[in-house]
């Protein structure tokens, strides 16, 4: 998996998992920052759960956080990840990322801004 060196200093290392439409948000806050392969040795990790969550996909989600190379701050980034969203309701989507792992930022929205994503960012 790819990350990205978000400060370009090796301070947070930033790795998305993208879902469903929030990911071209989060393809947007990462505009010009550093990709690299691995995070650095000193990075705090940061995985961004982007997008609709389904039942189905719940145990890779849990599987890649569970793998991280040490225990990362995960944030949920959209409505469908925080409650499912607008599909809330439907059988087989996930009313939250924080049914499989926990959370520690929640940044809602429909889509949410990606100036919201970096915020939190600046805040590691
Ligand atoms: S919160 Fe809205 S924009 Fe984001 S993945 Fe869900 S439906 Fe798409």
């Amino acid at each position: 998996m790819a990350y990205w060196d978000w400060f370009g200093d090796g301070r947070v290392a930033v790795a998305d998992i993208g879902l469903a439409c929030c990911v071209v948000e989060f393809e947007a806050a990462s505009l010009g920052r550093t990709r690299v392969a691995e995070p650095p040795p000193e990075a705090t990790i940061a995985i961004v759960v982007a997008g609709t969550v389904t039942d189905a996909v719940a145990p890779l989600v849990r599987d890649i956080v569970a793998n991280q190379p040490r225990p990362p701050v995960v944030i949920s980034f959209s409505a469908c990840a925080c409650a499912g969203g607008p599909y809330w309701d439907s059988s087989v989507v996930t009313k939250g990322v924080d049914q499989l792992l926990e959370v520690d930022h929640y940044i809602p929205g429909c889509p949410p801004p990606p100036g919201s994503l970096h915020a939190v960012l600046e805040g590691l």
